[in-house]
């Protein structure tokens, strides 16, 4: 699912691609990515329209498209960027194609058709209205602190919570928590004011090296829990064998002997 990390580098990809082309046309393959816009709305509102400039704010990517006017990406699950040249083939789960003068395209990828495309007017409301909290790379330790600090329940459960932190899901979560050598069940009440500082500093790692890596798996240092998350999975510090179990709602992996619960 992308996090963070994949939908700042969407915005990197999107940002050296696809900017300062005159739109053509739009096309929707597939309605149900369409949140509070038609097919022929979209169209209509965009088409003549160049994309100017985008902001990331958790997982949400807003592209603005002139006054008062920004295209909002989700990727839900599987949901992902992809620019094609003249005659390049579209990848099969294409749902919205944005045609640009020149023939070149940006296809909208959604194979598990959890996305959303939607045009809104204006980004902070947007942002009050979902409650979304402060994006998880913009916060300073001290916001960091009185978040975690002022909120009952698991240490992990707090990180997922987009109105709280936005930005970071399941898979960074345990990465986070595993560098941070936390136990993700840990009552959030209960870390003290090091291990929260500690915290902090592995999301702000974690988050950057995954972002400077463009999310390449295959890239991701031996070191991190990622690379050897699930069944049969290692830890990568003791080589002891990695647990899981569920944790504010997601199955979280961890190492039960690096990651200790607070006393
Ligand atoms: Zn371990």
């Amino acid at each position: 699912m992308p996090e963070l990390p994949e939908v700042e580098t969407f915005k990197q990809y999107l940002d050296i691609t696809s900017l300062h082309q005159q739109i053509t046309a739009v096309e929707v393959r597939d309605g149900y990515v369409l949140k509070g816009v038609s097919a022929r709305e979209l169209t209509r509102r965009l088409k003549g329209r160049r994309f100017e400039s985008s902001h990331r704010h958790g997982k949400h990517l807003f592209v603005l498209a002139g006054d008062k006017l920004w295209l909002r990406l989700h990727f839900g699950m599987t949901g992902s960027l992809e620019y094609l040249k003249r005659d390049e083939v579209l990848p099969k789960a294409a749902r919205v194609i944005f045609r640009f003068a020149g023939n070149c395209r940006l296809a909208f990828d959604d194979q598990r058709k959890f996305g959303e495309i939607e045009l809104i007017q204006d980004l902070d409301e947007f942002l009050q209205i979902r409650r979304l909290g402060p994006d998880a790379l913009a916060i300073s330790l001290s916001q960091f602190k009185a978040i975690v600090g002022k909120h009952r329940g698991a240490v992990k459960a707090i990180l997922l919570n987009q109105q709280l932190i936005a930005g970071i899901g399941n898979l960074y979560a345990d990465e986070i928590l595993f560098r941070a050598r936390t136990h993700p069940a840990t009552e959030a009440a209960r870390v003290s004011d090091k291990n929260l500082t500690r915290l902090f500093r592995a999301l702000r790692h974690v988050l950057e090296k995954a972002i400077a890596l463009k999310t390449d798996f295959n890239r991701l240092p031996k070191s991190w829990l990622l690379t050897h998350r699930g069944k049969r999975g290692r830890c990568p510090r003791c080589g002891r064998a990695l647990k899981s179990a569920t944790i504010g709602g997601r199955t979280s992996w961890f190492c039960a002997h690096c990651q200790k619960r607070a006393a």
